[in-house]
């Protein structure tokens, strides 16, 4: 790998980024750095500003600062810059693909044709949306009633890093579009495409300090943003011990913040489902090295199809080959980082060890070494062992059988989350009803991971609170005004 690295800057296979913060429309950098790494194949991709309280200060003063221009910016003017950020990201695809999958490791391919032109997707439709967005004024004893939408103020957003660039849009773009100023805080094990969107953003003509981007670990510059009383909303996507604390941040000063948190979601195969249908959707779940919070870990399967489920599944997942993430043909790349791996192996080992059963996989890729875990799905597991209630993150499911629909209802709600839920069946009247008694923000049927920007998307339970999407995304970052005007009093006594 070439990397090149300077004190303000890093080349990753040829593209340069800039390793400082982005703040108030300067790069700025800090007394310390962290030392970001590839997973691909361990090689220090760069030395990353590493922010702090005083950081976190100056971003948050200067999106305040900014705030009031931005917010006062003409919708149409708003949407149009949204999507000349758009048009700067598509133009850049190729370099924030090979940057991100050196960063996080995920298939350049996926990068290339499906995740970042989303990203460019993600600012489109809420420019788009924005300019729809409205309610229809109505009338209480001839007084009129006119419901605004208008910003916040400094939003504070922070990212997890399997899919850096595209959950950090999701949130920018409508943050953005309802007239807010960020401050994003992305991950610090994929710190890099954050930095590139900032160039990007500047480059379509995004005024200083509407955007800024402070990197830094969560317990320093994280912390700092979330618990800062000028910041009127803070919109987080990561785990739910980090929720937890952040929460806490928050209630101190009501902030109002939104959690997308983990997963545990199940996947049900009834038998009379499409059966390799179900397989398909079930050797999915290994997408990314299985570091997606949506992902159906648990799959469900009825008794009498199990075996020739299993049979097919295994023959399936033997076909996905293991690798570097740049290659065409690699299926599952390397786990993010080697607390991740030993996190994943933990999980696998004390499974096995209260009685588990690898159909396969269970246990690092020997052959490859370094962040590759072997994909794996293990038998005999019991409802209320820690390999079913926890969750993973990463390429680990579990199989378990069921006799009746209740039974299999009652096993998928079985948890503490409830990000989502796959339904495989031949029967509509059966999806129904046994979508209709599933808790999950998104329950799909014979399909997975179709995602519409116009759909509300949450979690239930520990798995988050709100959701984003549509305008459910401008519920949360506008402050929602209602104008009463009462017939009489005016001059004109019109
Ligand atoms: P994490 O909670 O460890 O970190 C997420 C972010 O929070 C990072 O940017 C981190 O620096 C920051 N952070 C940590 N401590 C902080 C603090 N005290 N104050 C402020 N910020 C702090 O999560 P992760 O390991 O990066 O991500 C994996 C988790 O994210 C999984 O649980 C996964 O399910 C979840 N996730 C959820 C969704 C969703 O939409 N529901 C999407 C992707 C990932």
């Amino acid at each position: 790998m070439t990397v090149h690295i300077t004190a303000v800057a890093v080349a990753v296979a040829g593209v340069t980024v800039d390793t400082r913060h982005w703040i108030g429309g300067e790069r700025v950098a800090s007394a310390g750095t962290f030392t970001d790494v590839s997973p691909i194949d361990g090689a220090t991709l760069g030395e990353i500003a590493r922010g702090t309280a005083t950081e976190a200060e100056a971003a948050v003063a200067a999106a305040k600062a900014a705030f009031p221009a931005w917010a006062g910016t003409p919708r149409a003017e708003r949407a149009r810059i949204l999507h000349a950020i758009a048009d700067g990201v598509e133009k850049r695809i190729e370099d924030l693909a090979i940057v991100e999958t050196h960063d996080n490791g995920a298939l350049l391919r996926s990068h290339r044709r499906g995740v970042i032109p989303r990203v460019a997707h993600n600012f489109r439709f809420f420019a788009d949306r924005l300019l729809r967005l409205g309610h229809e004024d109505f009338d209480t004893r001839g007084h009129t009633n006119h419901v605004a939408w208008d910003p916040a103020g400094p939003c504070v957003l922070i990212t997890p890093w399997n899919a850096p660039l595209m959950l950090a849009t999701w949130k920018i773009a409508p943050a953005l579009a309802a007239g807010n100023t960020v401050i994003l805080k992305p991950a610090e094990w994929s710190p890099l495409t954050a930095s590139l969107l900032a160039d990007v953003a500047a480059e379509a003509g995004l005024p200083a300090g509407v955007l800024n981007v402070v990197q830094g670990y969560g317990s320093e510059a994280g912390s700092a943003l979330v618990s800062h009383p000028d910041v009127r909303r803070v919109s987080f996507t990561g785990s739910v011990p980090t929720a937890r604390t952040i929460a806490a941040a928050t209630a101190a000063n009501l902030t109002p913040a939104s959690f997308e948190l983990g997963g545990k979601s199940p996947l049900l195969v009834f038998s009379d489902a499409d059966l390799d249908l179900a397989v398909d959707l079930a050797v999915e779940q290994y997408d990314n090295a299985g570091q997606v919070c949506l992902a159906a870990t648990r799959i469900l399967v009825e008794d009498s199809i199990a075996d020739e489920f299993t049979r097919r599944f295994v023959a399936k997942a033997e076909q996905l080959r293991q690798g570097d993430p740049r290659a065409e043909a690699t299926g599952i790349g390397p786990n993010i980082h080697s607390r991740q791996l030993e996190k994943i192996d933990g999980f696998v080992r004390r499974a096995l060890a209260a009685g588990a059963r690898a159909v396969i996989g269970g246990g690092p890729n020997t052959e490859l070494g370094g962040l590759f875990y072997r994909p794996t799905l293990l038998a005999d597991v019991a409802q209320d062992s820690e390999i079913v209630q926890e969750e993973v993150f990463g390429p680990v499911l579990t199989l378990q059988t069921f006799g009746t629909e209740d039974e299999a209802v009652a096993l998928a709600n079985d948890t503490r989350f409830g990000l989502a839920a796959t339904v495989v069946t031949g029967d509509r009247e059966r999806a129904g009803r046994v979508g209709a008694q599933l808790v999950a923000g998104t329950v799909w049927v014979n399909c997975f991971f179709v995602r519409d920007l116009q759909a509300p998307f949450g979690g239930s339970r520990h798995s988050g609170i709100g959701r984003e999407g549509g305008t459910w995304s401008f519920d949360f970052y506008c402050d929602i005004k209602n104008t009463v005007t009462a017939p009489r009093g005016w001059q004109d006594h019109g």
